[in-house]
Formats: structure tokens, C-alpha cells, sequence
């Protein structure tokens, strides 16, 4: 399932075309065709993974390494100040192409990206328990 083609290898490949912002040995970046706002920007590994968690260590450095760069070009070209990166997951959270990707969203006179944050309140032993469990799998991995 992961290694499923979308419509994201299309644009790797030249296939069906894209308005291109960046390329490197491991990145690739192009406009969203659905802004949120002007400058709506995609940014892509070109390993073909659908989720964050299975990216390779080598597509994550370089997403990680050029991702602050593509935001400053972002705010430079739009005049923004303030933006969201959007990453998900999977389709209850929002995911329509299973490709990795992050969205880069400048905000706009209020548009770009509206969220909803239904805050709850973390119990401490709760707290407690799940850092421990999330520091023993990360010790695992
Ligand atoms: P997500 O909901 O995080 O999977 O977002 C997928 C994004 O891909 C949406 O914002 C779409 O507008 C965008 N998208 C889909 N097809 C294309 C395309 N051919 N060129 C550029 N962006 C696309």
C-alpha cells in the first residue's frame, strides 16, 4: 500500500506537469494546484513512501535540511510573515495523496490554513506513563 503510485510520481516524472520551485537529489517542490493561500507551497520526498514514518533516514535529513530554506522563499516572494508547515497522515487525517508531502501555507489577510484544536488537559500520571512508554519504544528503534 505504501508503495502505491499517485499522482506525485506523475509530477517526478515529468508525466503531467507542475509549476516547479526546487529539486535535489532527494526533494522535490512544486505549487499546490489547490492554494489555501498564494504560495501554497508541496514539498516531496521522491522515495515513493506514503507516510512520515517510513521515510528513510536519508529523504527525512534532506526534507529537514532544505524545508527552513523553501519557507524563507515562501515569505520572501509572498510577503508573509506567518505560515503553517502541514503534514499528514493517513486519510482520517486529512491525507488525499499517499505520497509523503508537507505544505507549506503562508497566512495571508487571513487566508491560508483554518484549524480546529480541541484542546483537552494531560494528567500528570497519564503524562508519566506515556513518556516512559514512548522513551522505551524510541529506545527500541
Ligand atoms: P493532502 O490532503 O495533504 O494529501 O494534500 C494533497 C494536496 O495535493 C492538496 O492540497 C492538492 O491540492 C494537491 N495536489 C493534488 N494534485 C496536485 C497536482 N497535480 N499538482 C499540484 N498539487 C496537487
Amino acid at each position: 500500500m505504501s508503495q502505491a503510485t499517485t499522482i506525485f510520481d506523475k509530477i517526478l516524472s515529468g508525466e503531467i506537469p507542475c509549476h516547479q520551485v526546487y529539486e535535489d537529489d532527494h526533494v522535490f517542490a512544486f505549487l499546490d494546484i489547490g492554494p489555501l493561500s498564494t504560495g501554497h507551497t508541496l514539498v516531496i520526498p521522491k522515495e515513493r513512501k506514503a507516510h512520515l514514518h517510513e521515510l528513510s533516514e536519508d529523504s527525512a535529513a534532506a526534507l529537514g535540511r532544505v524545508l527552513p530554506r523553501l519557507c524563507r522563499a515562501v515569505l520572501e516572494v509572498t510577503g508573509a510573515s506567518d505560515y503553517n508547515v502541514l503534514q499528514n497522515n493517513g486519510a482520517a487525517a486529512h491525507q488525499a495523496v499517499m505520497h509523503v508531502h508537507f505544505h507549506i501555507i503562508p497566512k495571508i489577510h487571513g487566508a491560508g490554513l483554518g484549524i480546529s484544536w480541541p484542546a483537552g488537559n494531560l494528567d500528570a500520571a497519564e503524562g508519566r506513563d506515556l513518556a516512559r512508554r514512548l522513551t522505551a519504544a524510541l529506545e527500541k528503534s
